[in-house]
This record gives C-alpha cells, sequence and structure tokens, in this order.
C-alpha cells in the first residue's frame, strides 16, 4: 500500500463490535434474535425521549448547539457541578480519544488494564502515545502494579469500575491507596459507564465527592443504563482546566441535536432509569442462578453483564449459539479463551440463552 501509517497506528488492531443484530438475521434467515452481546438496555429507553426527538427534528436543518447549555447544566445540577466541569461527547469512546490526544505526545505513556475497553489502547496508539498493559490480577485490576509501573513519562491511567469485561469493582479503600500513590501530575481516567448498575455500597464511586481531585477524569455514558447507544452521546466530569482543554480541541458539533434532545429527556426520567436497572438486576440474579444450576461458576458482578467460564473453546461456543438466533460475546480475543460475556436482557431473552445455551450443550454429548 503507498501510505502506510508507521509509529503506533501501525500497530492498531481493528475494534471487534458484538455482532449486530440485523447482521445475524441476514445470515441465519431468522426474526427475533436475542442480542445479549453489546451490554445495551434491554427495555429500550424512556418513552420521553421519543416525544422530545420527534419534537426537535424539525430544528435538524440548523447546526446543533456547540455547548448544549441546557443538558450541561442539567448534568452539572444532577450531580452537584458547574457547567464549567463538563464536557459532551459523541459517547464516551469520544472523550476517550479527546483526552489521549490533549495529553499524550509522541511516546508518553499511558497505563490501562490488560484486557481493557479496545477504545483506550486504540486512542492512545492513534494520539502517538505508547500504552502500557498491566495484567489483571485474577479478575480485577491490579492498582498496586499500575502504581508501580508510572515512570516520569507516564501521563494518564485508565481505570474502569466496574471492570468490563469481567464485572470486578474497585473500592472505595482500595482507590484511596492508589490515588494517593499516583503522582500529582498523572491524570487517572476513572471510566464508570456500568456505575449506575453497582449494588455493592464498597464502590469507589468518583462522583460521590465530585472534583475533590483535580487529576481525576470521570466518564459516564448516557449507551448503558439510559439506552441511547445508538444516539452517540457520553460525558465527562473534571477541573475545569481539563475541561477547557478537551472544549479547545473537540470538534464543535461533536455531539448531534437528536442525542443532546435524547439525554436530556433520559435524564428527566430517572423512573424508567430505575426499572431499567431493576430489570437488569432480576437478570442478572436469574442468569446466576441458572448457570450455577447447570454446574457452572458465573464470576460475581457488578455491571449489566457477566463473564462465566463455559469450559470449552468460547468462540465455538459463541458460533453455534448464533444459529439458535443468540448472541454473546466469546471473550477469546480477550485472553479468557474459555468464557463468554452475556449481559442481562428481558426475562424472554435471558430465557431463551439459557435454552439455547442447553441445547448447544446438550448436542455436545
Ligand atoms: C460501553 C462502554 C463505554 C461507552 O461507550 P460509548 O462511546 O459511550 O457508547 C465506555 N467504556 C466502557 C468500558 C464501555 O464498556
Amino acid at each position: 500500500m503507498k501510505f502506510k501509517p508507521t509509529g503506533p497506528v501501525a500497530t492498531i488492531k481493528p475494534y471487534e463490535a458484538g455482532k449486530p443484530l440485523k447482521a445475524l438475521e441476514r445470515e441465519f434467515k431468522i426474526h427475533s434474535a436475542v442480542k445479549l452481546a453489546s451490554n445495551e438496555n434491554p427495555l429500550g429507553f424512556s418513552p420521553k425521549v421519543t416525544d422530545a426527538v420527534v419534537k426537535s427534528l424539525p430544528g435538524m436543518n440548523r447546526y446543533p448547539e456547540p455547548v448544549a447549555h441546557d443538558l450541561c447544566r442539567e448534568l452539572a445540577d444532577f450531580y452537584r457541578v458547574a457547567p464549567e466541569n463538563i464536557v459532551l461527547g459523541n459517547g464516551s469512546d469520544d472523550l476517550i480519544a479527546l483526552l489521549a490526544h490533549a495529553y499524550l505526545n509522541s511516546g508518553d505513556k499511558a497505563l490501562m488494564p490488560l484486557p481493557s475497553f479496545l477504545m483506550y489502547e486504540i486512542s492512545v496508539k492513534t494520539a502517538k502515545g505508547t500504552p502500557v498493559m498491566i495484567p489483571l490480577a485474577g479478575f480485577d485490576t491490579d492498582l498496586a502494579k499500575i502504581a508501580q509501573n508510572i515512570s516520569p513519562d507516564t501521563k494518564m491511567v485508565f481505570i474502569t469500575n466496574p471492570f468490563n469485561p469481567t464485572g470486578s469493582i474497585v473500592a472505595r479503600d482500595e482507590f484511596a491507596v492508589f490515588a494517593g500513590s499516583i503522582p500529582s501530575d498523572v491524570l487517572i481516567v476513572v471510566d464508570e459507564a456500568y456505575m449506575e448498575f453497582v449494588r455493592d455500597p464498597d464502590v469507589y464511586n468518583s462522583l460521590e465527592h465530585p472534583l475533590q481531585d483535580p487529576r481525576i477524569v470521570t466518564l459516564r455514558t448516557f449507551s448503558k443504563a439510559y439506552g441511547l447507544a445508538g444516539f452517540r452521546i457520553g460525558y465527562g466530569i473534571m477541573d475545569t482546566e481539563v475541561a477547557q482543554i478537551l472544549n479547545r480541541i473537540r470538534q464543535p458539533f461533536n455531539v448531534n441535536g437528536l442525542a443532546q434532545a435524547a439525554a436530556q429527556a433520559a435524564l428527566a426520567d430517572q423512573t424508567f432509569l430505575q426499572k431499567s436497572i431493576d430489570t437488569i438486576h432480576q437478570g442478572i440474579d436469574f442468569l446466576m442462578n441458572q448457570l450455577s444450576d447447570m454446574g457452572f461458576d458465573p464470576l460475581p458482578t457488578q455491571a449489566n453483564f457477566l463473564m462465566v467460564d463455559v469450559k470449552t473453546d468460547a468462540t465455538q461456543l459463541f458460533t453455534r449459539l448464533l444459529s439458535h438466533g443468540v448472541i454473546v460475546r466469546s471473550m477469546k480475543s480477550y485472553g479468557f479463551d474459555t468464557f463468554l460475556r452475556i449481559n442481562a436482557g428481558t426475562p424472554e431473552e435471558n430465557q431463551a440463552f439459557i435454552t439455547a445455551l442447553k441445547a448447544v450443550l446438550s448436542q455436545t454429548l
């Protein structure tokens, strides 16, 4: 090829997204496939979102607000911070990329767990930085190892809490020790995409006391608990100086007008959010019980998904589940060769997964 990138960009592997429903339905010529692979909200989103989006449609010949004034105000009130502490993104993926581009120069290091959400590595490399991957301790983030690996050229660390894909959490006291061992000029990016689902009261939630530490950047998203994955909107809460930098380098219209309207309506409907969370919790409990009854040992989880060792090649099992119309995620590319990740769906979807799994496993015998 004539235009070959060199440096870190040349080593980026393509992002593997969960298989889209429509692709499966096309391939297997089926209608009602079940997708439990991308940690989406099975209930969809609040009906108030639909109303707000429909209402905002006629204005879509105009550019959106470059700073979504009302949404930032509403998020600020919700978390008891100032609008100046909020940066919106085209999904929190956008914010991850903005942080990497703003704070990494060629050769600067960003530390992250291995395996991690792939966008950290992709964004760091795209910014010409060097990702340093710190293996998990079992299924937990190895905070002590991350702290030990900080060097003078480390500019940021990524912590995912709860952790994707294992569902484990960093506790409040663990985080305090960790933060105490990190130099004052290293950004601590805490990705809390799944925080809404956590039931463990000991979890470290950076927005319990927001902005106490100027190094901490919290990332949240409307994609998971609020059900707006397709709209693409996430937000970061951070020190005003960091927010100013990100706002300076982001595309002025990075969050489209429909997404802004959708997010405002979703945030305002906390009743729907609670219903979603309750459904997910019931789903997780059901899946845990069923898998345990089948003799498996699913990992404890604080997120809307769980990981389970299926004691056989996970990608083969994934493919056979596909032929039964169920999409889950093989964790082979994350280095867990015999693990699946399944997110909680509606009761019907959860049952469909268990039924398909039993069918597939009985064929093996
Ligand atoms: C899903 C997810 C996100 C959210 O991504 P969006 O771009 O906001 O849709 C961020 N971090 C992790 C770890 C995730 O799993």
